[in-house]
């Protein structure tokens, strides 16, 4: 039993072993994920939202 996550901070997909994408040495399940969104290019795990997550400036958590 050697389970795969993803090592983008956000995405809790399994990592499939047939396709890695490797990230400084970690497994990523995709290559966005991989290259860490850097054009907000989404997981392509429909339920995941990792995305979303390591960059800030979002208008919508911003309460004054
Ligand atoms: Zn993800
Ligand atoms: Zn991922
Ligand atoms: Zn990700």
């Amino acid at each position: 039993m050697s389970e795969l996550k993803c090592a983008c901070p956000d995405c809790q997909c399994d990592v499939n072993p047939q396709q890695v994408f490797n990230h400084d040495g970690e497994a990523c399940c995709s290559q966005a994920c991989a290259e860490q969104h850097p054009n907000g290019e989404p997981c392509p795990a429909p339920d995941c939202h990792c995305e979303r997550s390591g960059k800030n400036g979002g208008p919508d958590v911003n309460g004054n």
